[in-house]
């Protein structure tokens, strides 16, 4: 059998590694010349077990073998179990979710992993996710890169048919399939599109910023949607960085703003947050652009028309191993694998 899978972010290159694996004859068509360039960019993300739907929550503990797996194949860890809290907005759905799972979580009342973050004031309740962390995305690129690299072609994909057997055409011709999966992230409900699948199309700008921090390895990721203020993604990036992403009203965010002042927005929006409520240096030392879809939260999406398997969603990066074997088991069955409508927290972002 003869696979295409078009995208060499994170979904599209777990599902390259894991059809590698299975020895299926598969090439990976990638536009740019770099692997993880777009939303899978950067060297750290969140992982999570909470979620408000026990079938991600699942998802995600089986996401967590596979890091696992992955770590004992490159020798090297995949993620840093620091764990997660999440204080505020649906805590206590994301709490029964686990529950329904038996997915292990404590409540921290200010004085246990709650009082790690570099809080002003320490959330109080925080739903502590004891199987958070943060997945090290340098080690993730490196190892998909030693297991997928070699069928990967840099060549952009302007059209996908599933008509008759499945062709891919690029500048250098078209090229026959018995099956394509398309994971290209901001590039898939165009290609989706022409095999009569629609996925959502609007894109929204978003920056993470990232902060001098001197606190020590361990620290809680922290996921905070306060009644009121900015709702924001937090973690430690990697030694001496503090990175921090929030969810500013769609109003301020959507694509006809431009890229520049959805960035300076953020940036405002961001340090005042770092000013009045975090222990941290506020001052910028890096960031993190990238494109999302408003309105998808948590949750996962494959649809397929003949040969063309399509996948999309957001905040994938902590599911992508057991997202690469979904789609390499059932691009080589002809199956569709079973998706999770995205749940939106309020003002969801990426995280
Ligand atoms: C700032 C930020 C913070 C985030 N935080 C978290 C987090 O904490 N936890 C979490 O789990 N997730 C998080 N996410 C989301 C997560 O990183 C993404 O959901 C995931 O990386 C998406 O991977 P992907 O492979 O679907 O997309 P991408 O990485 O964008 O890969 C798609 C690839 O397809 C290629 N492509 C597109 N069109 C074509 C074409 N026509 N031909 C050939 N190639 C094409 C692109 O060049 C790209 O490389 C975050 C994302 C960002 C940017």
């Amino acid at each position: 059998m003869k696979v295409a899978v078009v995208g060499g972010g994170v979904v599209g290159l777990s599902a390259t590694a894991a059809l590698v694996r299975s020895g299926v004859d598969v090439v990976c068509f990638e536009r740019s010349g770099v692997l993880m360039g777009e939303r899978s960019a950067g060297s750290s993300r969140i992982f999570r077990l909470a979620h408000t739907d026990p079938e991600l929550v699942r998802l995600a503990g089986t996401a967590r073998e596979g890091f696992a797996r992955w770590a004992a194949e490159a020798g090297r860890p995949m993620i840093e179990q620091s764990e997660c809290a999440i204080s505020g907005g649906d805590a206590h759905e994301r709490a029964a979710a686990m529950d329904a799972v038996g997915a292990p979580y404590e409540w921290g009342d200010g004085l246990a992993a709650a009082a790690r973050l570099p809080a002003v004031v320490a959330p109080s309740p925080a739903l502590v996710d004891l199987t958070g962390g943060v997945v090290d995305v340098d080690a993730v690129r490196a190892h998909l890169a030693a297991r997928a690299g070699h069928v990967v072609v840099h060549e952009p994909v302007d059209a996908v048919d599933g008509g008759q057997g499945a062709t891919v055409r690029c500048l250098g011709g078209v090229h026959r399939f018995d099956a394509v999966v398309v994971a290209a992230g901001a590039g898939t409900s165009a290609l989706a599109v022409q095999v009569g699948i629609d996925t959502p199309a609007t894109l929204e700008h978003h920056v993470r910023f990232t902060f001098p921090f001197e606190g020590p390895a361990g620290v809680p990721a922290w996921i905070d949607s306060p009644d009121l203020g900015l709702h924001t993604y937090q973690h430690r990036s990697g030694p001496g960085r503090w990175s921090v992403g929030g969810a500013l009203d769609p109003a301020l965010t959507h694509w006809e703003r431009g890229r520049e002042a959805v960035a300076a927005a953020s940036r405002r929006a961001v340090l005042e947050h770092v000013r009045e409520r975090l222990t941290v240096r506020p001052v910028i030392t890096d960031s993190l652009y990238c494109t999302h879809v408003p309105g998808l939260g948590d949750g996962i999406e494959f649809r397929r028309s003949g040969p063309v398997l399509v996948v999309y969603g957001e905040n994938l990066m902590k599911c992508a191993p057991v997202l690469g074997d979904l789609l390499g088991a059932a691009v080589v069955a002809g199956s569709t694998p079973t998706g999770r409508t995205p749940q939106p927290a309020p003002r969801d972002a990426v995280s």
